[in-house]
């Protein structure tokens, strides 16, 4: 939809709105917003609102401290789950720089210039996430637990899946919302649930990835559950991920298919591939941000390790999904629902379009599953696996000049610096796996 001022002052007398929420993401895609009343919603739309940038991680420090939001109009959206008179809605904003500069520390921007790279060759990029989530209970306190009664699996349903009614609300919320949600169902793992949305441009799928995450924890809150998004909750099940379907389409049309290829694709969606194999060490610190990422991409748990690309078999990273002509698409199954959703995009997209430009052509397809080769085999075959540890990935995002270009010097900094720092208190952590190993035997 598109607004204009205008109608956004409509809109919000119409519809009895008290409360603005003017949001933004962090580095580490958390959403965080600045609640305004009606009264100051002309200013706000006139981009006068100020923010001091220096109490959010990885935004400017104490004396660049002020920041101005700057609405996107077009994402008004009222939130279903807040009283139906004086009503809140929310606004996600761009974060600039007192003169007007974008501010390089703001996720959304990195994405913008990916998006407009893109657009310099012709091309749109669109996005269909695959979120996944655990629902848990919470404790006396209401504070959140790894625990659940429930024993469901795959595509189960009630009275098992206890969480089903929270999930139905959850859907009926976001199409409250506008969005479309295509399916919804039960994970593998107990508690484990699944919902996708319709895909979109990728601004827009980022901004949904965001609006999502906070619809689906609110109902859970109300349902006395605790949403997670958080990559591995429980050892010994599988963790969740957030599949990412992409493709390029050209003048309307959708350019990674062809109908005389044997695998229905077309050069550029092959060079796609190229590129994101290419890039896929440096750009996994940012598409599995966590220390608990990398305990996710194990083996047994449909959760990708190695290198590789398949028409026709699950296991690998990069999947082509059955559907093809205008759905013709490119599955990247190594993302993590941790992901701040504008940077993950954005390096997709880019390292993708250097498959384009520079015309990588991928290595041959694995048509068996992965994890039934021997070491040998897959050394052979030149199958590398992904960083096994946020420090691995860290590291090669380092050493990728342009995942680090994508976001930029600023933003690359920050996040290196950053991300190594959760290592280090990581590692200096003394587990309890370590203790029942080690106690009582040395
Ligand atoms: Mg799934
Ligand atoms: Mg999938």
């Amino acid at each position: 939809k598109h607004y204009t001022k205008e109608d956004i002052m409509e809109l919000v007398q119409d519809e009895d709105v008290e409360f603005i929420r003017l949001q933004f993401t962090d580095m580490f895609g958390q959403m965080k917003n600045v609640a305004i009343t009606v009264s100051q919603l002309g200013k706000a739309l006139d981009n006068r609102c100020m923010f001091d940038g220096s109490s959010i991680e990885g935004f400017a420090r104490i004396e660049e401290a002020d920041m101005i939001l700057y609405p996107d109009l077009d994402t008004l959206a009222i939130f279903p789950w807040r009283p139906q008179q004086g009503k809140v809605a929310r606004l996600i904003c761009d974060v600039k720089r007192p003169g007007g500069e974008p501010f390089e520390g703001d996720p959304r921007y990195v994405l913008k210039r990916a998006v407009r790279e893109a657009a310099e060759l012709g091309y749109t990029f669109e996005v269909g996430p695959e979120c996944e989530f655990f629902l848990f209970h919470t404790d006396e306190n209401g504070l959140p637990t790894t625990i659940t009664h429930e024993k469901a699996g795959y595509f189960d349903l009630g009275p098992l899946d206890l969480g089903e009614n929270a999930r139905r609300d959850m859907v009926l919320t976001l199409e409250d919302m506008g969005f479309i949600v295509e399916s919804s169902h039960h994970e593998i793992a107990p508690a484990q649930h699944e919902i996708d949305f319709q895909y979109d441009e990728a601004l827009a799928a980022a901004d949904n990835i965001m609006t999502f995450k906070l619809a689906v924890k609110t109902i859970a809150k109300r349902h006395g559950l605790h949403a997670t998004f958080m990559p591995k909750p429980k050892f010994g099940v599988n963790g969740s991920g957030m599949h990412i379907n992409m493709s390029l389409a050209k003048d309307g049309k959708n350019i990674f298919s062809d109908p005389s290829d044997k695998n229905g694709l077309s050069r550029e969606a092959y060079w796609f591939i190229g590129g994101i194999m290419k890039h896929m060490k440096g750009m996994t610190a940012i598409t599995n941000p966590l220390v608990n990422s990398y305990k996710r991409l194990v083996p047994g748990y449909e959760a990708p390790v190695y290198i590789a690309w398949s028409a026709t078999n699950r296991s690998p990273l990069i999947r082509i999904p059955s559907s093809r002509g205008e759905h013709t698409r490119i599955e990247l199954r190594c993302p993590d629902p941790s992901a701040n959703p504008y940077l993950a995009l954005a390096v997709c997209l880019r390292a993708g379009l250097d498959g384009i430009v520079n015309h990588i052509d991928p290595p041959e397809s694995v048509d068996c599953n992965i994890f039934d080769l021997t070491e040998e085999e897959r050394k052979s075959r030149g199958i590398e696996a992904v960083p096994a540890s946020l420090r691995e990935a860290v590291s090669e995002l380092e050493k990728d000049e342009l995942i680090r270009e994508v976001l930029g010097v600023h933003m690359a900094d920050k996040y290196i610096r950053a991300k190594k720092e959760e290592w280090e208190k990581y590692t200096a952590q003394v587990t309890e796996w370590e203790i029942s190993q080690y106690l009582n035997q040395y």
